[in-house]
């Protein structure tokens, strides 16, 4: 299991927290969009899964519980603070919520977290696997390494305190026998994590079944670290 040390601190992912410069009808917008997308991808099945995005300094926009991601309507979006009250919404706020507040009150440059169960990645959670070791430039450049925290029960305070030691210094997590959990600037950059974390599941599963597999050296990571902050200032 990956540690919470300085060095992996790197690999965080959102180094800024640029305004989102969204409207709150734009980003009811883009919720609806990123949980579809989820479901298509099959990562929500069900009325699995939950999404949620910064509305302003105090507040947020998340998913009611229950709520299909294929047919979430922009209406269904509940408006909660960020002590978890509900301000607004016919519907109630995810059963997750304190997964979701769990990273907003500890990182400040977080715009947006989404929960889902992809499917290889969750297999990787129930088998008690962490996926962190570097297998691919790319997840290097864009994910880096993925830790697994220990099982706590769904719906729970449970969940947010098994996932505190690790939310200071990584955008993904797998949270063991349940799914996993990124983080980001945007529902954008958030999605692209989850969907590169099943991606980095499948590439580790397919090595398995090869047989061998290299990680990448240190020295090679530090310049994929290196070439990451370059490429991070850039898109800033
Ligand atoms: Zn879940």
């Amino acid at each position: 299991m990956c540690e919470t040390n300085t060095m992996q601190v790197e690999w965080r992912n959102t180094v800024s927290t640029p305004s989102q410069q969204r409207t709150e009808d734009e980003l009811r917008r883009d919720l609806c969009t990123t949980a579809r997308r989820l479901y298509r991808l099959g990562y929500a099945p069900a009325t699995s899964g939950n999404l949620s995005v910064r509305l302003d300094e105090r507040t947020l926009l998340v998913t009611p519980t229950g709520a299909s991601k294929y047919l979430l309507r922009r209406a269904d979006i509940v408006v909660v603070d960020l002590e978890g009250h509900q301000i607004e919404g016919a519907r109630n706020a995810t059963s997750e919520l304190g997964m979701h507040l769990a990273f907003y009150r500890r990182r400040e440059d977080v715009n947006a977290v989404i929960h889902a169960h992809p499917p290889i990645a969750t297999a990787f959670a129930c088998a008690g696997r962490a996926l962190d070791e570097i297998l691919c430039q790319e997840a290097a450049m864009t994910l880096g390494p993925v830790p697994l925290a220990p099982y706590a029960t769904t719906g729970t305070d449970e969940v947010a305190d098994s996932l505190g030691p690790f939310i200071p210094a990584y955008d993904a997590v797998l949270l063991a026998n349940h799914g996993a959990v990124t983080c980001g600037t945007t529902l954008f950059d958030a999605f692209c994590k989850m969907e590169t974390l099943e991606h980095v599941a499948q590439i580790r599963l397919a090595t398995w079944q090869l047989g061998s597999w290299n990680p990448i050296e240190e020295d090679r990571e530090r310049l994929l670290r290196r070439a990451r902050e370059r490429y991070l200032q850039n898109s800033v």
